[in-house]
């Protein structure tokens, strides 16, 4: 589709809750219900290694602003880790640790051989010129260049970021090290070694998610709705193959606006439409909607695909769908994800609904270490395969223990990786290994 790599994702904030504290608290759940050592619990609460980088950039003015940017490398008992880069103002230590710990426990639901990693720069980006953005993207990446690389830390694209961005990135690491390194990143521009696929992967891996929530709710998705916060990469994705699957989607908003119509909102219309420039509020074949409202349209999906801490107290008592697809990392506080339990709703948790992204990602860094790269169509179907199973993986869990998918998912992957642990000889104890 044209044009659609350039949008960045949606920038919806609210952080009233410290993320970290609340991967925390999941982790420690785990640990406390697989019986384990508390020792696991504080293994996984940290990053094994975090830095923190200073990035001066020359302003079209004349001037340096020097920001702040961080690196979180979280687990390598599998493989390099991995994880997305996030321009945001937001973007503090806290976050990027526990977005870090999230990338882990995917790669570890998923089967990849990768850890977690995570980064950010504290900067608003839309306040940048191309060539500010250029230079802080190049600079931030030559301040990691001692610890990233195809075998050790592998960032890829993330709130805010691209494969625009992606592209400076890696021809600043390659001027470095003085040869093509293609896999040192992945979500890049495919004529520089990006993979077919990549960048609807993280929405085509919501839709299926969607799709095996309601094999088991047993609802007809073409006769389902859904309500959509976020209509960055994800978010337009996310809509795009849920409409292909026959699913209206009847209200939108991102951080210009929203948009509903309660026949269901002509999705490839409005992509071309925001293909030309165009920002989703502008869209005039609809309603306008508040993100108030969109919480309380009476519909059967609800797709968060914008920031963390959306579903929250106040937020929560209004959704009434009987799925919410966590296609944003984090997007639901305790209090929020207890009403939601309350009223039954099937959550399907962020890391296993967005892990589409570092999958393909996977698959990229796979293409660039081989120099052979596949059809698209093969790439979605690994793609399907991985996650379907990790699905199921999750919901037999969910099944054999009684308990929430949300529970189950963060079971499933500290029982991974506790077994690599194990087999390391970092802690003792009975072999989960079978
Ligand atoms: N930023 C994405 C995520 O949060 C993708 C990471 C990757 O592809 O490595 O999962």
């Amino acid at each position: 589709m044209p044009d659609q790599h350039e949008k960045a994702e949606a920038d919806i904030t609210s952080h009233d809750k410290n993320p970290l504290e609340i991967v925390h608290e999941l982790l420690k759940d785990s640990v406390d219900d697989l019986k384990l050592d508390e020792n696991i619990y504080h293994i996984l609460k940290k990053p094994i290694r975090m830095l923190e980088v200073s990035i001066p950039v020359r302003m079209d003015n004349g001037d340096i602003h020097n920001y702040t940017g961080y690196r979180s490398q979280h687990l390598d008992i599998f493989g390099p880790t991995k994880g997305g880069i996030r321009f945001h103002p937001d973007v503090n230590t806290d976050e990027v640790k526990a977005l870090s710990i999230w990338m882990s426990l995917k790669s570890a639901i998923l089967n990849l051989p990768l850890g977690g990693g995570k980064g950010g720069v504290i900067v608003d980006p839309a306040e940048l010129s191309d060539r500010e953005l250029e230079e802080l993207s190049r600079t931030y990446i030559r301040k990691l260049t001692p610890v990233i690389g195809p075998q050790k830390d592998i960032p890829a694209p993330d709130v805010n970021t691209n494969p625009r961005v992606m592209g400076w990135m890696m021809d600043e690491y390659d001027q470095l090290r003085g040869y093509n390194i293609p896999g040192m990143l992945t979500g890049k521009p495919l004529i520089l070694g990006g993979s077919e696929g990549r960048l609807a992967a993280t929405g085509r891996g919501v839709m299926l998610m969607v799709r095996e929530a309601a094999k088991v709710l047993d609802m007809d998705l073409s006769q389902s709705t859904v309500a959509l916060q976020g209509f960055g990469n994800v978010g337009s994705m996310t809509a795009k193959y849920l409409h292909e699957l026959d699913v209206n989607v009847i209200g939108i908003t991102d951080a210009s606006g929203g948009i509903t119509n309660e026949n269901g909102i002509d999705i490839p219309e409005l992509l071309d439409f925001l293909a030309e420039g165009n920002s989703l509020a502008d869209y005039d074949k609809a309603e306008p909607l508040t993100n108030e409202e969109l919480f309380k349209l009476p519909v059967d999906i609800f797709i968060p695909a914008a920031m963390e801490n959306q579903i929250t107290k106040d937020t929560a008592p209004h959704i009434q769908a009987k799925i919410v697809a966590e296609a944003a990392n984090g997007p639901t506080t305790p209090e929020g994800n207890k009403i939601l339990e309350e009223k039954d709703v099937f959550i399907i948790p962020d890391i296993l609904c967005n892990a589409g992204g570092v999958t393909v990602s996977y698959f990229e860094w796979v293409q660039n270490e081989m120099n052979f790269y596949w059809k698209e169509e093969a790439i979605n179907e690994k793609l399907e395969e991985r996650m379907v199973e990790g699905f199921n993986n999750v919901l037999d869990m969910r099944n054999k223990e009684n308990i929430r998918m949300r529970k189950a998912a963060y079971m499933v992957g500290v029982k991974h990786i506790v077994k690599a642990l194990k087999a390391r000889g970092w802690i003792k104890g009975e072999d989960l290994s079978q």
